[in-house]
């Protein structure tokens, strides 16, 4: 099957009991027994498993070509768990510019249970190659990165994790598995944050983790973590999530290609210092992207000509992007990262990043232009 196809039919089957065609929402946190003890379904209590979560959890290991998938309350939450399934004294390297919800699980929570990490700039393999120690059991990989949206390469960074004994989970998110699938390049753990491009519509928090087989033995202690731990999304958290991966590949393509004509309009506007999108031919890592990503994807930062100041005048005078954090949804986002990542932020002052949504791209470029030149 092709992706398309299994994006609308992963996951989804008509109801036996009903026929109806869209998933039923099982609210039920508790299923009956048989007269001999055993239960029809297997399914036994709500955090060990729902209907509505088996069905997202079959869709998402689908699209990312793996054999098992375990959702969560949020991207991460299931972060959280990929880092737990570590034992104590296990050392961890990511890049410095991994997602900063990400950067404190590692440094201030993980931290503290005597699971280290070591933050390199993933583009210089050497560095991360002499950032591997004995104990090293996870390297993190995410790509593109926030926010100046370089690409890392996954396959190269794989092959420097298994040769040092360690696994290579990447964080898919602003990729989706329609640019890239990173199990087939040699990576051991797929994650997302399942709020972004595969909800879709800025209306449901998830996250969830893709692995090779259930029965592996890391990807087992990650099922635990999940079922044991109990940080599970809601039955209609996953019917959401579910739904919006119908339209994944439409949606992600429509918004790379509308991505690719603002990025074009900005790369020349005279008050844009830098666009960072790897579609553009300037972009450092151009063509390690157009190898690795179907698709360059749908984020962008620019640099804006003068001071932190005008970046934000820039923004505030946006009339069809809507100043808000996160991306992956319908509607185009801009953000001043340095204000929402606060002190330590490798944003500079004068970043915006954009989230480029459905708009048509000529409404999107007129309103760029419009906040960029100073008009209201
Ligand atoms: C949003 C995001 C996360 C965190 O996910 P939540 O659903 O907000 O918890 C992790 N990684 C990346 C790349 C993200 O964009």
């Amino acid at each position: 099957m092709r992706i398309e196809t299994t994006a609308v039919h992963a996951g989804h089957a008509t109801d036996p009991a009903t026929g109806a065609v869209a998933p039923p929402i099982h609210l039920s946190t508790t299923f009956e027994r048989e007269p001999d003890g055993s239960y029809r379904q297997g399914l036994v209590y709500g955090r060990t498993a729902n209907p509505n979560r088996t069905q997202l959890e079959t869709a998402v290991a689908a699209l990312e070509g793996g054999g098992a998938a375990a959702a969560f309350a949020s991207g991460s939450a299931a972060v959280y768990a990929i880092v737990q399934a570590l034992d104590p004294g296990m050392h961890v390297v990511a890049p410095a510019d991994c997602y900063h919800g990400t950067l404190k699980i590692l440094r201030e929570l993980f931290g503290r249970w005597n699971i280290a990490t070591t933050f390199v700039d993933m583009c210089d393999h050497a560095a991360v190659e002499s950032a591997m120690r004995p104990e090293t059991r996870l390297l993190w990989v995410e790509t593109p990165s926030n926010p100046l949206v370089r690409v890392f390469d996954i396959a190269h960074l794989a092959g420097l994790a298994h040769e040092s004994g360690a696994l290579c989970a990447v964080d898919n998110t602003w990729a989706t598995p329609i640019a890239t699938r990173p199990l087939a390049l040699g990576a051991d753990l797929v994650m997302h944050s399942s709020t972004k491009y595969f909800g879709g519509h800025s209306d449901v928090l998830g996250g969830i983790v893709v692995g090779r087989a259930e029965d592996d033995a890391f990807f087992s202690r990650i099922r635990t973590m999940q079922t044991a731990g109990g940080g599970v999304p809601s039955p209609f958290d996953c019917w959401l999530t579910l739904r919006g991966i119908t339209t994944l590949p439409w949606r992600f393509r429509a918004q790379a290609a509308n991505a690719t004509q603002v990025a074009d309009f900005l790369d020349g506007h005279r008050n844009v210092a830098a666009v960072h999108y790897p579609g553009l031919g300037s972009h450092p890592q151009h063509a390690l992207a157009r190898g690795q990503m179907a698709y360059p994807g749908a984020m962008m930062s620019i640099e804006v000509r003068g001071t932190g100041g005008d970046a934000m005048a820039a923004a505030g005078r946006m009339q069809l992007f809507t100043r808000a954090t996160s991306l992956g949804g319908v509607e185009s986002l801009v953000e001043h990262r340095a204000s929402v990542e606060g002190p330590g932020t490798l944003a500079p002052p004068t970043l915006l990043r954009l989230s480029i949504g459905l708009e048509h791209h000529d409404d999107l470029i007129e309103d760029l232009d419009r906040a960029l030149t100073g008009r209201g």
